[in-house]
């Protein structure tokens, strides 16, 4: 069975900053889920962050919470682990919460604490799409369900 990699507070892991999930009702989730298909993966909790914790926002290159900590080196260190985790279970697509610092895909918040959002990718984001792998926001499941679909027929073919 194909696998596929999910930000874990997606699908109920209350590892969220604020200590809670950021659940999507979603029936193809649900399904994937019950299939034993989704690999849950938190790069802030695999850098060791705790939860709860501050919020964070990507401002530049770094990661900074509100009161100005640096958190980068634990980000990256987060995002580094969470690809080479999906890696080593031979995953090749994970979906993504959006606006997240470290799963936000296409949109990320702009590091003003003020709710506004900026153009950019959360550090896993980009550390996935380096590895190749193919990324999908929360809210492009059926484009995920495609590339399933079509990953399964390349197989096929080639099997
Ligand atoms: Fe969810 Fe990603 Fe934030 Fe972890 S780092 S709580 S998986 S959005």
């Amino acid at each position: 069975m194909i696998r596929i990699g999910v930000s874990a507070c997606l699908i109920g892991a209350p590892v969220r900053y604020d200590g809670r999930a950021a659940t999507l009702e979603d029936k193809l989730l649900d399904t994937w889920k019950a299939e034993g298909r989704l690999m849950a993966v938190c790069p802030e909790v695999l850098g060791g962050l705790p939860t709860p914790r501050p919020s964070a926002e990507r401002l530049g290159n770094r990661v900074v919470t509100q009161s100005g900590e640096d958190q980068t080196d634990a980000f990256v260190a987060g995002a580094e682990r969470a690809v080479r985790a999906l890696r080593s279970a031979g995953i090749k697509a994970v979906i993504l919460k959006s606006k997240s610092p470290s799963c936000g895909l296409g949109r990320i918040y702009d590091g003003s604490f003020e709710g506004r959002l900026t153009d950019g990718d959360g550090l896993f984001a980009l550390a996935a799409k380096a590895e190749g792998l193919a990324v999908f926001r929360d809210d492009q499941i059926q484009a995920a369900s495609q590339w399933l679909t079509d990953f399964n027929q390349s197989m096929e073919e080639i099997g």
